[in-house]
């Protein structure tokens, strides 16, 4: 089984299309560890692509948000107007699916998924001081995260915990899973990453060669932000894109 892992799409569907073109035939499902919504110009537009083929999916904080109980506690002034705008976006049927997402953690038989980490879904796993907790935690060898717009993963063997490289210039880091060791692992966000690399990050994991590519591409950012500008969103959250931040 090959997966393609996404997190953190952000209605952006200039970059979630060329994710897909870069991946192309390199999968056999899609999982998604959550925030379709939010910040972007494309809100019904992937939330319909994700509909029609994410296998698996987790409520991020966003989709939180943007459904229909959502309330904009703990989000700023720029996010919490572009929830507002999303909301307002929305066609029903959408709403009424983004509504429906389940929180996390989902527990499958090789694998967990959450959005910010199994513990609490708005909780930002940014350094080995907040993963090391989840060692007790986390019920599968490999667990996937999103939340915090950063590509990321680490690796739990009878040494304690260490941080592995992401790609950095490169388009791809593969890392060789061992049988006998726990992994958590952020894909990096699709829609608006924050590492400092503006280009959309996912990763694809072949469970049968255990491999973990996470890869950087490139994608339309103009016209991503041309979107976001035209729908009247704080233009930070278009100028950000450009950055990475
Ligand atoms: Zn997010």
């Amino acid at each position: 089984m090959r997966r393609l892992i996404l997190a953190d799409l952000h209605s952006n569907l200039e970059a979630l299309n060329a994710v897909l073109k870069d991946a192309a035939d390199q999968y056999d499902e899609i999982v998604c560890c959550g925030d379709v919504a939010g910040y972007g110009g494309s809100p019904n537009e992937v939330i319909e692509w994700s509909r029609a083929n994410c296998k698996t999916i987790v409520r991020g904080n966003h989709d939180r948000a943007c459904g229909k109980d959502g309330n904009l506690l703990d989000f700023n002034e720029r996010a919490g107007a572009a929830v507002i705008w999303t909301r307002d976006s929305l066609k029903a049927a959408n709403c009424e699916w983004l509504s429906a997402l389940p929180p996390g953690p989902l527990v499958f038989d090789d694998y967990e998924l959450a959005h910010g980490s199994p513990l609490d879904e708005d909780e930002y796993l940014i350094v080995s001081y907040d993963v090391a907790p989840l060692s007790g935690v986390i019920m599968r060898p490999v667990c996937f995260v999103g939340h915090t717009h950063v590509q990321s993963a680490w690796e739990w063997n009878r040494g304690g915990l260490r941080q592995l490289p992401v790609p950095r210039k490169e388009r791809e880091r593969v890392i060789e899973l061992a049988p006998d060791r726990m992994y958590l692992i952020n894909p990096g966000s699709v829609g608006q990453p924050r590492d400092h690399d503006p280009r959309a990050g996912y990763a694809i994991w072949d469970t049968a060669h255990r491999t973990l590519k996470l890869r950087r591409v490139e994608y339309d950012i103009k016209s991503a932000q041309e979107r976001i500008r035209a729908a009247g969103l704080h233009p930070w959250l278009a100028d950000r894109l450009a950055f990475g931040r």
